[in-house]
């Protein structure tokens, strides 16, 4: 993996589809389920995470109009928009690390052998899949299928237009 560009996130529940989004490619992106702006404004600066919300007061805080801490005001509705606009605001690449994150727990992803996964997936996919990842966290096995090549397909969309 390339070590430019590791820009960390955290992601307000108003955007929250795009945590997975930013998941998919590799991107480090905490969800903030909390209410309180304060917590997740301290947490951002803790773990230098850039901030994504469509709160326009966050963007009014000090410590935002300042550069202290990076905000990207979000203005699209739609979650596939919505991540349009964060990868080209913040230039982000999408070939980055594709697989590497587990799309619900946020941890990095461990590799795993075919024989390792062997109980653990549908026999047509142990048959037709070679890589596979696991989350150490919840567990879950991923590997390159149909649903996440289409995710990948449509991301690269987003790149090209
Ligand atoms: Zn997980």
């Amino acid at each position: 993996m390339r070590l430019i560009n590791k820009l960390k996130f955290i992601v307000d529940n108003n955007v929250g589809k795009l945590a997975k989004w930013l998941r998919l490619v590799g991107y480090d992106a905490l969800f903030f389920n909390g209410s309180n702006d304060s917590h997740m404004i301290a947490t951002a600066l803790a773990e230098e995470r850039v901030i994504l919300t469509k709160d326009t007061q966050i963007m009014k805080r000090r410590v935002v109009t300042s550069e202290r801490l990076k905000a990207l005001l979000i203005s699209d509705d739609e979650p596939e928009q919505q991540m349009h606009q964060v990868i080209d605001s913040l230039n982000l690449d999408c070939q980055f690390g594709p697989f590497t994150i587990c799309l619900e727990c946020n941890q990095p992803l461990l590799e795993r052998s075919k024989q390792q996964v062997k109980d653990l997936v549908p026999p047509y996919v142990f048959q037709t899949q070679s890589q596979y990842m696991e989350c150490p966290a919840c567990h879950r096995i991923y590997w390159r299928g149909t649903h996440w090549q289409a995710m990948v397909k449509k991301l690269k969309k987003f790149t090209q237009g």
